[in-house]
C-alpha cells in the first residue's frame, strides 16, 4: 500500500501526488497529516521551508472539505504573492483527480476584478496574502462565516512583514470554532503570541531542532576585504561552473548593481526586487525557473517563498539585517531532500554575525577560502573535459563532416588533438586568471587573528614554491612533504603550508632553504618525467599579496613563474605567469571576465555568445606552447 494511503489520503489524491514524484511522505508530512486529518485540533508546525509543508497541510485540507458545498471552508494565509501562487497551484495539482474542487488565489499586484469574479463563481479553498484578502473582505465580497480551517503559513514572515493587524482583522471574520494550523520556520516571541491568542491547546510538531536549518544544507563563509567582494563572488561562481543560484542582497539598488555588473561581465543574471512591476517579476521568475537564468539576484522580500527546484547555491552577498532571515534565504536550496550550499561573503568585522547565525540555525559554518586563479582554471578545465566526455553526439548531422575533420588532423596524434581542443577554452581562463590575486582577507585585514589559518599567517619567512606533481600523481600532503624532504635534504620543520592541486602543487619553505630545494631537485625525475620546482608568483607573505592586489603593478610581475610540467611526457598544461598589468580593478572590486572565456556554459551558449562580444578570442591569449613560457 502506498505510504500516503496508509496515512489516510484517498487514492485519487495519492495518484496525483505520485505523478508529482511524491513516493513517500517527508517527516513533516508523516507527523502532521494524521494529526490534521482528525480536523479537531489547532496545530503548530515548526518546519523549514522546503520540507514539504504545503502537502503537510494541503493534503489533509483536501480530505476535510465538503465538495458538495461551494462556499469558503478553508483559508490559507501566506506572506507573498509568489508563495500564494505556489500554494494554490500545488493544492490544485494535488486535487486534479477530484471533481468540484475550487481553489482561488488572492494576492496583490494583479487585477482584483478577476479575483472577485472567481470568488463569485464559488470557492472552497482561498489562498491569500493578507493585504488583498483584507481589501476583499472590506468590500464584503467574500463570506468567511463558514470557514472551518485557517492555515497561517510562514507565520514568522507574515509578522516580519508587518501583517499582524491585517491577520487580526481577517481572523475576526472567521468563526471562533474554526481550527487554526500555524506553520513557521522560526518561533520568535511574536509567533508564540499569535499561537496563544488564536489557538486552544494546539498540537505541536517540531521537525528537527527548533529554528534549525535544513540538514541538507552546508553553510560556508568567506572573508574578504570589502573592495574585493564582487571579484571574490565572481571567483566563487567561476569555481562552480554548474551553479544555479540565488544571490541575496540587502537593498534593491544593490541587486540591480550586481546584476548589471554581472551581465556586463558576461554572466547570465538578473535581479528580482520590489520595484519591478508584477509583470517584470513574473518574467524574471519564469526565466529563472526555465533555467535560462543562472543567477537570480534578489532582495529578501522579493525572494520569499520561492520554490524553484534544484537551486545549488544560495549566496549571501550581504548578510541579512535580521539574523532569522538567514534561515529563509538558505532554505531556497536543499529542497525536497536535495543538498545545497549556502555561502556568506563577509568582511572581517562580520565574523561575529556568523557566530550568531550558527546559534540560530544550530549548525556550524565552514570557513572556506576564495579559490585561487589556478583553482578556478583547473576546475573549469576538468569541467570542460567532463562535458566533452558526456556530450551528446548527433551522428547523423556530424558524420558528413568527419572525413574533412579527420583530414585536417591527419598529422596529429590523439594527445595533440585533445590538448588543442582543451586549450581552446582553457587558454582564455588561464589568460584571465594568471594574474589573479589572493582575495582572502588576511589576519592584518581582519584587525584580529582568531580565525587565521596557516595561509593567513603572513609569514614572510617563507617562499611559496611550485612543483609539477599533485594529487593525480597519487600524492597526498604527507607523501609530498616526504618526497620534498628526501630529495632536498631539508627537514619537514622547514616546510610551511602545502597546497595540493591536481596536476601540480604549491608548498612553502623557509626562505633560506629555497636554494637547497632547487639544487636538490635539479635532476630528479618522477616516473620518467622531469620534476620542476619554481618560485611561485604568489607570495607566501600576506604583505606582498596585499601589495599586489592593491592595484598598480601585478604582484606576480616579478615573481618568477611556473611551467606546467604536464602529466604525460611533458604535455599536459600549465600556466606561465607572465609579467604585466594586474587585471583586477582593485578600486571597484571588479574582476572583469571579458577575456574569461566560455567554460561556464549554462544554457548551451558560451559566455561570448551571451555577452556583447567583449571576450578576447582564444588566439589573443597566446597559443599552446608559448603560453608555458617562463617569465623572469
Ligand atoms: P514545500 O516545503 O511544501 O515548499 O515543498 C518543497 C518541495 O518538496 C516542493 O517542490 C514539493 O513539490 C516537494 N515535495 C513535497 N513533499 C514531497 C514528497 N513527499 N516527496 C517528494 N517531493 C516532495
Amino acid at each position: 500500500m502506498n505510504p500516503f494511503n496508509e496515512l489516510g489520503i484517498r487514492h485519487d489524491i495519492v495518484n496525483a501526488i505520485t505523478e508529482l514524484g511524491f513516493e513517500k511522505p517527508t517527516p513533516i508530512q508523516e507527523g502532521a497529516i494524521p494529526l490534521l486529518l482528525s480536523g479537531s485540533n489547532d496545530f503548530v508546525g515548526l518546519a523549514q521551508t522546503g520540507t514539504g509543508k504545503t502537502a503537510a497541510f494541503g493534503l489533509p485540507l483536501l480530505e476535510l472539505i465538503d465538495y458538495s458545498k461551494n462556499h469558503p471552508q478553508a483559508l490559507i494565509l501566506c506572506p507573498t504573492r509568489e508563495l500564494c501562487l505556489q500554494i494554490s497551484n500545488d493544492v490544485k495539482n494535488y486535487a486534479k483527480n477530484l471533481p468540484n474542487v475550487n481553489v482561488v488565489a488572492v494576492y496583490g499586484g494583479a487585477a482584483i476584478v478577476n479575483q472577485l469574479k472567481e470568488i463569485r463563481r464559488g470557492v472552497q479553498i482561498v489562498v491569500a496574502t493578507p493585504g488583498r484578502m483584507l481589501d476583499i473582505l472590506n468590500r464584503k465580497a467574500i463570506d468567511f462565516t463558514q470557514v472551518k480551517f485557517v492555515v497561517l503559513d510562514e507565520a514568522d514572515e507574515m509578522l516580519n512583514m508587518g501583517f499582524q493587524d491585517d491577520i487580526n482583522d481577517i481572523l475576526s471574520t472567521t468563526p471562533a470554532e474554526k481550527k487554526t494550523w500555524l506553520f513557521s520556520a522560526t518561533m520568535p516571541r511574536e509567533v508564540r503570541e499569535i499561537a496563544k491568542k488564536y489557538m486552544t491547546d494546539p498540537k505541536e510538531l517540531t521537525m528537527g531542532k527548533q529554528n534549525t536549518g535544513n540538514v541538507n544544507i552546508e553553510h560556508e563563509f568567506y572573508t574578504v576585504k570589502a573592495r574585493d567582494k564582487y571579484a571574490a563572488f565572481k571567483r566563487i561562481v567561476d569555481y562552480n561552473p554548474e551553479i544555479f543560484g540565488i544571490v541575496f542582497c540587502r537593498t534593491k539598488i544593490e541587486t540591480q548593481e550586481i546584476a548589471e555588473s554581472l551581465v556586463k561581465d558576461g554572466y547570465n543574471a538578473d535581479s528580482l526586487h520590489g520595484d519591478l512591476s508584477q509583470q517584470q517579476r513574473d518574467k524574471v521568475m519564469k526565466r529563472y525557473r526555465d533555467r535560462s537564468l543562472q543567477l537570480l539576484i534578489a532582495t529578501d522580500v522579493a525572494a520569499r517563498g520561492i520554490d524553484v527546484q534544484d537551486v545549488t547555491h544560495v549566496i549571501n552577498y550581504s548578510l541579512p539585517d535580521e539574523i532569522e532571515n538567514y534561515t529563509h534565504r538558505s532554505g531556497r536550496t536543499g529542497r525536497a531532500g536535495k543538498s545545497g550550499i549556502s555561502i556568506c561573503i563577509i568582511n572581517s568585522k562580520e565574523t561575529h554575525k556568523i557566530r550568531q547565525i550558527e546559534k540560530v540555525i544550530g549548525k556550524s559554518f565552514t570557513k572556506a577560502e576564495i579559490p585561487s586563479g589556478f583553482d578556478v582554471v583547473e576546475k573549469q578545465l576538468f569541467g570542460l573535459v567532463h562535458k566533452v566526455h558526456h556530450v551528446e553526439v548527433n551522428d547523423k548531422q556530424i558524420d558528413q563532416y568527419i572525413p574533412r575533420i579527420m583530414d585536417e588532423f591527419a598529422d596529429m596524434s590523439k594527445e595533440e588533438i585533445i590538448k588543442r581542443f582543451a586549450s581552446l577554452e582553457f587558454n582564455r581562463f588561464l589568460d584571465y586568471y594568471k594574474n589573479a590575486p589572493d582575495l582572502n582577507a588576511t589576519a592584518d585585514d581582519r584587525g584580529r587573528d582568531n580565525d587565521r589559518g596557516p595561509r593567513d599567517a603572513g609569514n614572510s619567512a617563507y617562499t611559496r614554491l611550485f612543483i609539477n606533481l599533485g594529487s593525480v600523481d597519487d600524492f597526498n600532503r604527507g607523501d609530498l612533504l616526504g618526497y620534498i624532504c628526501n630529495n632536498s635534504g631539508i627537514s619537514g620543520r622547514n616546510v610551511g603550508k602545502i597546497d595540493m592541486k591536481g596536476v601540480f602543487s604549491f608548498f612553502e619553505v623557509e626562505n633560506d632553504q629555497v636554494e637547497k630545494v632547487m639544487t636538490g631537485f635539479k635532476s630528479v625525475d618522477f616516473h620518467g618525467r622531469e620534476v620542476k620546482i619554481e618560485v611561485s608568483g604568489e607570495a607566501a607573505s600576506s604583505g606582498e599579496r596585499r601589495g599586489g592586489s592593491g592595484g598598480g603593478r601585478s604582484e606576480r610581475s616579478g615573481g618568477g613563474g611556473y611551467q606546467g610540467g604536464g602529466r604525460s611526457g611533458g604535455g599536459g598544461y600549465g600556466g606561465g605567469y607572465k609579467g604585466g598589468g594586474n587585471r583586477e580593478r582593485s578600486g571597484g572590486g571588479g574582476e572583469r571576465s571579458s577575456g574569461g572565456g566560455g567554460f561556464r556554459d549554462f544554457s548551451g551558449k558560451s559566455r561570448e555568445e551571451r555577452s556583447s562580444g567583449t571576450g578576447s578570442s582564444p588566439s589573443k591569449s597566446g597559443s599552446g606552447g608559448e603560453r608555458r613560457r617562463r617569465s623572469s
